[in-house]
Parts: C-alpha cells; structure tokens; sequence
C-alpha cells in the first residue's frame, strides 16, 4: 500500500516510485509506517507489503542502509570508497 503522497510521487513517475531523484540521481529510499526502511525495488513492491510506504528520503551518506525487507544495500550519494 502507498500512503497518498507516495500515490502522489508514484503517479508522477509512471505509476512506480523512483530509485533516485530527478534532476541529480541522487539514491532514493522508502520508509514504511513501522519506520523499517526499505530499498526502491521493495517499495515498489508495496502490494505485498504489511506495511504502508508512508515517507521517502535521499541517502546521502549512511553506508550502513539496509533494505530491511532484502538486506540490499542502499548504497549512499556520498560514500567513503567511490570507485
Ligand atoms: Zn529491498
């Protein structure tokens, strides 16, 4: 389920919530109302989800971001090791 802001942005992006932002390319990640947060993959996933999406955010530098739905990283825009 999507709350109706994330309806709001999914709407905005052909139906699916985005990965990163636009302009910018910045990494997107999702947070559902019991504040676990989850990567643009599972998000998007939302209708298997218990949970509803309720907010996004950009990581900018948390390295330690996981999806707690996958256990995908979601990999920050400033990290300590870019290749
Ligand atoms: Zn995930």
């Amino acid at each position: 389920m999507l709350s109706a802001k994330m309806q709001g942005l999914a709407s905005g992006h052909d139906g699916e919530l985005p990965s990163h932002t636009f302009p910018g390319a910045y990494p997107l990640f999702y947070i559902d109302s019991s504040m676990r947060a989850l990567c643009p993959d599972c998000a998007n996933k939302h209708e298997q989800l218990d949970n509803e999406v309720i907010e996004f955010d950009v990581n900018w530098e948390n390295d330690s971001l996981y999806c707690d739905i996958c256990n995908e990283q979601i990999v920050p825009a400033y990290g300590e090791d870019e290749k």
